[in-house]
């Protein structure tokens, strides 16, 4: 997790949008911690494709210390992940629920 992909829709929305910031120029990547900010605002594209538009994506796990994404550890064929860009950080560093990283829901 995440997309970027970001209208504010669900019932399970977060916040602002200005926590989002997938390419600011200058700053160090941060990891992601798996707070579930991203992915409890607003279910990514590739949640919309294999669930279709769900108020909480269905993939979405706690594992007792952080949020992890069930298509992700456990890939099905013919799902492409690519929108995810898995491994390439946090998009939203300024989300204030990365500094606090429990169970939301
Ligand atoms: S740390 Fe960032 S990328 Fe990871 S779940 Fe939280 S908001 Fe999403
Ligand atoms: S499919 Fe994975 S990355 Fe996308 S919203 Fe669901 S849990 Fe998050």
């Amino acid at each position: 997790m995440c997309d970027t992909d970001n209208n504010n829709g669900s019932d399970y929305d977060n916040g602002s949008d200005e926590f989002f910031s997938p390419r600011e120029p200058g700053l160090p990547e941060l990891d992601c911690l798996g707070c579930g900010w991203c992915c409890l605002d607003n279910p990514c594209e590739v949640s919309h494709t294999v669930y279709g538009y769900t108020p909480r994506c269905p993939a979405l796990e706690w594992t007792g210390a952080r949020y992890v994404c069930a298509l992700v550890l456990r890939p099905q064929q013919g799902v492409d992940l690519t929108p995810l860009f898995v491994g390439q950080g946090c998009c939203a560093r300024h989300n204030p629920w990365r500094g606090e990283v429990r169970r939301r829901g």
